[in-house]
């Protein structure tokens, strides 16, 4: 299996995950303009993909979501009340197909299992673990701590893609509103640089080869200090990235020898 992230920040979220004969989104945040451009430059289309997962109802994961469903009828799977709350967040041009995924009941979608995880964040979000063709990968975003029963289910992860939102010293010179700051800061609010490190520490991830630190906050965070902090909770030949925001990354398997 492979991923890819579209977008990763607190402005937009998307990221490809390909097995087998399958390929999906989680999270289709982006802007209308950058929906074709951003899947052609990581060499898809709309019409490559087989559905999208989705974590949340927040703009920054959403956005986008009935613009993509518009060029095409595509599948919208998560649980039934994150699809609830999207149900409510969005104005579709037309009935999207949702499909309800169980919270830690496996699921199928095409060549790839897929196990949602509740997380801590202001509105019911779900974290995932995905396997495809022996390989499994982990996906964190958008929560103020990973609960333990995460924890026990994200261990033995061949990738692992995980918020690194914001930096705590950072954040004491932010401009933003304190009621921002504290949400942000709080149990439903998103991981800091320190608590990933922490969360890191805390996995095995004796078998893990590829870490990617993602929706790093523009403001608040720099990718350097981010990756510095993360590094030093890990194996040295665990490959170690931050998506960029507002464009695609690169594939998993570029930056991973498999
Ligand atoms: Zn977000
Ligand atoms: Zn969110």
């Amino acid at each position: 299996m492979k991923f890819c992230t579209l977008s990763s920040c607190s402005y937009a979220n998307s990221v490809v995950v390909q097995g087998g004969d399958t390929c999906i989104l989680i999270d289709c945040g982006l802007r209308k303009r950058d929906l074709k451009p951003f899947l052609d430059r990581v060499g898809l289309s709309s019409g490559d993909i087989d559905a999208v997962l989705v974590t949340h109802c927040h703009t920054d994961h959403i956005y986008g979501l009935k613009y993509l469903l518009n060029l095409r009828d595509i599948p919208v799977y998560s649980t039934a009340g994150v699809l609830k709350q999207v149900n409510g967040h969005c104005v579709f041009y037309k009935p999207p197909g949702f499909r309800v995924l169980e919270p830690y009941v496996e699921g199928k979608i095409g060549s790839l299992s897929l196990t949602p995880f509740k997380l801590s964040h202001d509105v019911e979000t779900v974290g995932f673990t995905i396997s495809a063709g022996g390989e499994r990968m982990g996906f964190i975003t958008d929560t103020g701590y990973v609960p333990d029963r995460c924890r026990e289910a994200f261990s033995c992860l061949d990738y692992l893609y995980i918020e690194s939102n914001h930096d705590v010293e950072m954040y004491k010179s932010s401009a933003k509103p304190w009621p921002v700051i504290r949400r942000n800061l709080g149990r439903t609010g998103h991981l800091s640089n320190e608590q990933c490190g922490q969360v890191l520490q805390s996995l095995d991830l004796s078998r893990c080869r590829l870490v990617v630190l993602g929706h790093l906050s523009e403001d608040d965070n720099e990718p350097g200090r981010a990756r510095q902090n993360a590094r030093r909770h890990l194996a040295p030949g665990i490959t170690l990235t931050s998506a960029p925001p507002r464009v695609p990354g690169q594939w998993s398997d570029k930056l991973v020898k498999i």
